[in-house]
């Protein structure tokens, strides 16, 4: 078995472990492969041990990566910070965006979403930590933008997607997954359908399971440490 199969089962038994400790079921939770400064051969390995989704932070080199994987039938995750200049590319090559923080992205992503495609799946992403220098709308900004967004003709509003300060308290880390599960669930009792959490990497994927995750976005556990970017 290679380095990223075996990686990818112990991740899978991570999510499994997560699981059973908060009584979920395991179904419920979508695994994101992040793929960022990797080649798409170790895409490809991971394909191969039965990987499907994938999640990209930089335009070019996810198109790059794309196009030599063309032959495979992949679904791809758009996480990074999206500049108003990028939208086109997004909105024709990704199957959703993790990363709209404000209302202007989206409503380029749906009027450059190409006709006869399905809906881009959508996530608005929250600063639950309040540091400055995070991407994501504040929380209190978040049910206006939600709404908003929901109301654009090809786009699909899934849900939320965040990224907690880095800490080693695990506390910590519960509590800024907790903001994103309250503002989803109260979303939800306004009227809105959000069904996805996007939360969790390889350091926290537990906490974000504890706390009400859907879908999990994990690189460093699957494909090794990062050298670049
Ligand atoms: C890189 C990245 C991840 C994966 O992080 P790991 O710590 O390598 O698991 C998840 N989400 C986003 C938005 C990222 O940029």
């Amino acid at each position: 078995m290679t380095t990223i199969s075996s990686n990818l089962q112990a991740v899978k038994r991570r999510i499994d472990e997560a699981c059973a400790g908060a009584g979920r079921d395991p179904a419920d939770i979508g695994l994101l492969a992040v793929g960022k400064s990797f080649p798409a051969g170790a895409l490809r390995e991971a394909h191969g041990a039965g990987q499907r989704a994938f999640g990209e932070s930089y335009v070019q080199e996810a198109l790059a990566k794309q196009a030599e994987l063309a032959d495979l039938d992949l679904e791809w995750h758009f996480i990074g910070p999206l500049q108003s200049n990028k939208t086109r590319p997004v909105a024709e090559h990704f199957a959703w965006v993790h990363s709209v923080e404000r209302l202007r992205i989206a409503e380029r992503l749906s009027a450059q979403r190409p006709a006869g495609r399905p809906p881009l799946n959508v996530c608005v992403q929250v600063n639950v930590s309040g540091e400055a220098s995070k991407s994501g709308c504040a929380p209190d900004q978040a049910p206006d933008l939600c709404r908003a967004v929901a109301e654009l003709p090809n786009l699909r509003l899934r849900g939320l997607m965040a990224i907690p300060e880095p800490t080693e308290e695990s506390a910590l880390a519960r509590r800024q997954f907790g903001v994103l599960r309250e503002l989803r669930d109260r979303l939800n009792t306004e009227g809105l359908t959000l069904d996805t959490l996007s939360m969790g990497m390889s350091h926290d994927l537990e906490e974000a399971i504890m706390a009400g995750a859907t879908l999990v976005r994990v690189g460093t556990a699957i494909f090794g440490e990062r050298h670049t970017t």
